[in-house]
């Protein structure tokens, strides 16, 4: 594994690396789970990997986490080795932005619903670093979250729009045993927040199976959704909503593949879950204790 900090040695190190499948791009803020490790072996798998590793200044809003994001690039880099990936670009903010940088990139819409209505500005940070790393990777692969799910359909839509020639592959969302979705910002949880965390994806998959059993209407399987989220020990729902699995506007009647998007906070943390309605029928729900 090749490790670079500049645009000038990435530049070097990726004219070694394009192979016949071309490269596929496992972009990160670091902090490695066992959900970023899915992306890296699936990119491995694919032909040769590139992983960033790069907090993202401009994804965070101000009185976010920016600075006490949790980092831990020694641990991480040994975690990416493991998982084989050939290629890490680790670089320093100004490496990626440099003093003259100013091109962003919105996707109009989808970057102001949801998560982007409370965090002003966060999509578009998003989408311009990607929009960056692309140009200077140049990867025919992208592999991104489905825990994350607004943000995978905004980068979907980008690609689309700006007629970029890179597959986004969106994995599965991996799970604690407790059905926790394991995000970087965990860490932050008490262990009694930890204790209750699980309920949240446990209020969304109980929503998911009221819809299969019968009940499509929005605005009842929300009130349900609603009343189990706020049941949560120490947890304040931001927002829950049914989507449309692709376009993400929302639904007054629910069908199989829409989805339910959440967010809330155990205190100063922040955490976000998704269920595609049906998909859990179809991997099986892990049996999880209610509160
Ligand atoms: P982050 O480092 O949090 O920016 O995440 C980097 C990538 O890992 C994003 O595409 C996330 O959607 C993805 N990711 C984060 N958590 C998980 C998880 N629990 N399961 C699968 N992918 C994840």
């Amino acid at each position: 594994m090749r490790l670079v900090r500049s645009r000038r040695d990435l530049a070097q190190a990726l004219t070694k690396l394009d192979g016949p499948q071309g490269i596929g791009l496992v972009p990160t803020m670091g902090f490695f789970h066992a959900g970023h490790v899915s992306l890296m072996e699936r990119a491995v798998k694919d032909g040769a990997s590139v992983l960033s590793v790069f907090v993202n200044p401009l994804q965070f809003g101000e009185g976010e986490d920016y600075e006490r994001y949790p980092r831990d690039p020694d641990r991480d880099l040994r975690i990416a080795e493991e998982a084989g990936i050939d290629l890490v670009y680790m670089p320093p903010a100004a490496d990626v932005f440099p003093p003259d940088f100013s091109t962003s990139v919105t996707v109009a819409d989808l970057s102001a619903l949801y998560c982007g209505h409370f965090r002003p500005g966060h999509f578009e940070g998003v989408t311009t670093v990607l929009a960056r790393l692309f140009g200077l990777i140049k990867p025919q692969r992208a592999y991104f979250g489905q825990k994350d799910y607004q943000q995978s359909a905004i980068v979907r839509r980008m690609v689309t729009d700006l007629a970029l020639a890179i597959d986004i592959e969106v994995l599965p969302t991996i799970r604690e045993d407790s059905g926790l979705a394991m995000s970087s910002r965990n860490v932050y949880l008490t262990e009694a927040q930890r204790q209750a965390a699980p309920f949240f994806h446990q209020a969304l998959s109980d929503t998911e199976r009221d819809m299969l059993a019968g009940e499509r209407d929005g605005a009842k399987l929300l009130a349900k959704l609603e009343r189990r989220l706020k049941k949560i020990p120490g947890f304040k729902p931001q927002y829950w909503a049914l989507a449309d699995a692709k376009n993400l506007q929302p639904k007054a009647t629910a069908v199989e593949g829409d989805v339910l998007l959440a967010a809330g906070h155990f205190g100063a943390t922040r955490l976000i879950d998704n269920c595609v309605l049906g998909e859990s029928a179809k991997s099986g729900p892990g049996a999880i204790k209610r509160p």
